[in-house]
């Protein structure tokens, strides 16, 4: 008998005959004997209608700001809707369930309106439930902030939430149901060639989902770890899944074979801004940063260009294409301050990124890497590494060439198709 947290994300719970087929795979973990929570995210579309409607709500009158606890309260109701559908569900094929939204539990969270983060859980009213047989369905991306506001956790926060909750009531594992039967070695709708792994390590997890891979949210996996926590990606979509099926996100010392790359992601919400002929002296690049943090700006990589001509240089970086617009604004308005003679930008840039423990032990990763882009003539614009990763900007049009060169110039194609 283990204890597990089932999340189902918002392909899994899509339509009433969804949701029936989620319920009979609770109910098969059930029979076999395992205490199950569940965790659930809104109805596909759910959420991006929501948040429709409150632009809606808001537009026309450019006096009101967006009051991010009313985006909350709107945004949040889809998984509730998921929550009590599920527990109806549940109850209609004879397994006793209720449904509970973040505020009951509750789940208590910072009031960072839209990105809130979980502070901590009580659980009694969870583990009274898995005592007396009664599976919760708890709605996910949501919790309640000190002022009894709702807060919701940022798009595909459920993930978070069923991680949080599984670490509350000391669960076995959590496992994440959605529409892939795993993690591949890449975006399976773009590569492909890409295949399933087996195993993936926390660290490489994270890194993959925090340079775009969406199949997990960042956060789900960085708890995860923490906790030491293991995670499964099964799909929902079939019969209840073997206990082989899907993938375990692990620690490192429980995977056997460390390939140089496990896997290769990408991420559009990059623009790139070049300063030219900034001065080339000490606290330069303080000042520049300086101007972007304090907006709450965050850039991630940078390269300044060694220049001829000692006393100038150009400074290249980049930030969020949503932050593009109020950076150039603020960078602008400090010109003198800086002393750079032109700024240009490009918001047509992505980031590929290539991410593998086995790169500690590998040489070469970066050459290979290199070469591969080269081979297609695709310019690199920008390079930044960590230990286990290695990531480029090149222009966006050659996204899905890149990516499946580097799939190929890695090893990681699918024998067959
Ligand atoms: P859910 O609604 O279940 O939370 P998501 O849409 O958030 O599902 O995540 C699943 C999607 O993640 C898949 O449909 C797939 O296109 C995408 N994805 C991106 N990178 C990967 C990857 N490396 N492995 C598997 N899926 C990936
Ligand atoms: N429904 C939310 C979203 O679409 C949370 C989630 O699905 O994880 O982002
Ligand atoms: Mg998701």
């Amino acid at each position: 008998m283990a204890r597990l947290v089932m999340k189902f994300g918002g392909t899994s719970v899509a339509s009433i005959e969804r949701i029936q087929h989620v319920a009979r795979l609770v109910k098969t973990e059930i029979t076999a004997g395992n205490e199950i929570a569940v965790v659930v995210s809104a109805m596909a579309g759910e959420t991006d209608r929501l948040i429709a409607l409150v632009d809606e709500a808001k537009a026309g009158n450019p006096d009101v700001n967006l009051d991010r606890r009313e985006y909350d309260a709107v945004v949040a109701t889809g998984e509730q809707v998921g929550a009590g559908l599920l527990a109806l569900a549940l109850n209609a094929i004879g397994v006793d369930a209720r449904s509970w939204s973040g505020w009951q539990v509750p789940i208590k969270t910072d009031n960072v309106h839209g990105a809130a983060r979980i502070l901590g859980i009580e659980n009694q009213a969870l583990i009274d439930g898995l005592n007396k047989n009664q599976v919760a369905v708890i709605a996910g991306f949501q919790g309640v902030d000190e002022f009894g506001r709702i807060a919701t956790l940022g798009r595909g926060g459920t993930d978070t939430s069923a991680v949080a909750i599984a670490v509350a009531i000391g669960a076995d594992r959590c496992d994440i149901y959605t529409d892939v039967d795993g993690i591949y070695t890449a975006d399976p709708r773009i590569v492909q060639r890409a295949h399933k792994l087996d195993r993936i390590s926390y660290e490489e997890m994270l890194e993959m989902a925090s340079l775009g891979a969406k199949v997990l949210q960042t956060r789900c996996v960085e708890l995860a770890m923490v906790n030491g926590l293991v995670l499964r990606v099964v799909s929902s979509f079939n019969e209840p899944p073997d206990p082989n099926d899907g993938t375990l996100v692990c620690d490192e010392d429980d995977i056997l074979e460390n390939l140089m790359v496990s896997g290769i992601t990408y991420s559009r919400d990059e623009a790139r801004v070049n300063l030219l002929q900034v001065k080339d002296q000490p606290g330069v690049a303080a000042i520049i940063f300086g101007i972007l943090a304090q907006q709450g700006i965050n850039v991630d990589m940078i390269v300044q260009n060694v220049s001829r001509s000692s006393t100038q240089t150009n400074m290249t970086f980049t930030v969020r294409e949503s932050d593009l617009d109020r950076s150039i604004e603020v960078l602008k308005a400090s010109q003198n301050k800086i002393g750079y003679t032109d700024l240009t930008s490009d918001a047509n840039v992505v980031k590929v990124s290539v991410v593998g423990i086995g790169m500690r032990s590998h040489t070469g990763t970066a050459q290979i890497m290199f070469q591969a882009l080269a081979d297609k003539g695709i310019n690199i614009q920008v390079i930044s590494t960590s230990e286990i990763k290695i990531s480029v900007l090149i222009d966006e049009e050659y996204t899905e060439l890149a990516l499946r060169t580097l799939h190929s110039a890695y090893g990681l194609d699918a024998a067959e198709v």
